[in-house]
């Protein structure tokens, strides 16, 4: 296992993954956001979205900051790149 080369296999059922937008759940503490459009690499078997680092950070900071509006359920949309 190498775990370097999870941009074109599955991790979890060894399926083909293409490039996509994914609409992905996030549970915090209290909430749920739920952020859509977000660039992602796809499984075609199993549909699991897998997020390159630079998307994992900007929903990072996105999540940071919902996180101060206290709302249960928060939906957004992954910020354009030129916005990002
Ligand atoms: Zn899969």
């Amino acid at each position: 296992m190498t775990g370097r080369d999870a941009g074109n296999i599955c991790p979890l059922c060894g399926g083909a993954l293409e490039s996509g937008n994914a609409t992905i759940p996030f549970i915090l503490k209290e909430s749920i956001v739920v952020v859509k459009q977000v660039p992602a690499h796809i499984c075609v078997e199993c549909r699991e979205p897998f997020l390159a680092g630079r998307e994992t950070d900007v929903i990072t900071e996105l999540l940071t900051q919902v996180k101060e509006l206290s709302s249960e359920v928060t939906v957004l949309t992954f910020p354009e790149p030129a916005f990002a």
